[in-house]
């Protein structure tokens, strides 16, 4: 089938640091990754996503059907808006939605990012034949998705759960007020922080994947504290949910790989007196970069009654 016959987005994932985007379709397919550098100022960025939208939207190969936005949050995806964030405080409270349904007359739908990216590699990713997955999102914070029955599961939250705010250990304040979430120790702050102890001074934790892949001490030691650290998250999340599924996406998630026996061992261990709470998989993203945006289509998909061809 022709592209030009497939009901196809504009897709846009908005970061702290960039804004992303591309046109995806129901197949899966998808156009050139556009970026470009979040301003700090809303009337900017009001701009910039009109500029980026307009570029995609005449990049897509017939009509789009929908705006789709990923994005830090928090965010309250029925009302399409922004709570008080995080870390974008220009954006506090700005109504995305209704500002670009106005501009654009196309519906638009909004998504927090962690969990866009759940619901695109349950969809479009790999496990697009299982019913239930988690997906963790390693970066700048530590996102999750947990996806039930192809659907992202809320509990009774506006947004969703923040996994990333269970406590796994130590004293560090958290951006959320509690100490000692998981978030502390396993977001791309931690893992800069960890190496430093080691002797090892990042700017940025890509740097470590270059030398990690060396194999080299004390880089092996690193990843034996991360992977350890981020198996036991794993163990704390499979206690509650059993989801045999987990997916690692986010920027962070190749080094995360290299940590791969870590994870996997600690899991083992922890939760060797209930075999039945350990996970059948553990897979990373093949497209981290991507996989927030398949999940803004895949959101359009389920409320237009679409199935994924
Ligand atoms: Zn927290």
């Amino acid at each position: 089938m022709s592209q030009k016959n497939i009901p196809c987005g504009v897709c846009l994932d908005i970061g702290g640091t960039n804004i992303r985007g591309t046109w995806v379709n129901t197949k899966g397919d998808h156009g050139e990754l556009f970026t470009l550098k979040r301003p700090k100022l809303l009337p900017h960025i009001k701009e910039s996503l009109i500029y980026l939208i307009n570029k995609i939207y005449l990049s897509c190969p017939n009509r789009p059907e929908v705006i789709g936005i990923a994005s830090a949050g928090p965010l309250d995806h029925k009302k399409k808006t922004y709570l008080k964030t995080a870390n974008m405080t220009e954006l506090d409270f700005f109504p995305i939605g209704k500002f670009l349904e106005d501009k654009f007359s196309l519906p638009v739908f909004l998504e927090n990012d962690a969990q866009a990216s759940a619901l695109g590699e349950a969809m479009f990713g790999p496990f697009k034949e299982k019913q239930d997955s988690i997906t963790l999102t390693l970066g700048t914070g530590l996102g999750t998705g947990v996806i039930i029955n192809k659907k992202i599961w809320r509990a009774s939250h506006v947004t969703g759960p923040e996994l990333g705010h269970i406590y796994l250990g130590g004293n560090l304040r958290c951006g959320c007020g509690q100490i000692g979430c998981a978030e502390t120790l396993l977001n791309k702050n931690a893992l800069l922080k960890l190496s430093k102890e080691y002797g090892v001074n990042l700017k940025d934790p890509k740097e470590l994947y270059e030398i990690a892949i060396k194999d080299i001490d004390p880089v092996k030691e690193i990843l034996r504290e991360y992977g350890t650290r981020l198996g036991l998250f794993i163990s704390q999340l499979q206690v509650i949910f059993g989801i045999k599924n987990i997916c690692i996406s986010g920027g962070m998630s190749p080094l995360a790989r290299l940590c791969d026996d870590f994870i996997k061992n600690t899991i083992k261990t922890n939760l060797v007196k209930r075999k039945w709470w350990q996970p059948e998989e553990i897979v990373y993203s093949r497209e981290p970069n991507l996989s927030a945006l398949y999940g803004m289509m895949a959101k359009y998909m389920e409320h237009a009654y679409l199935t994924r061809i």
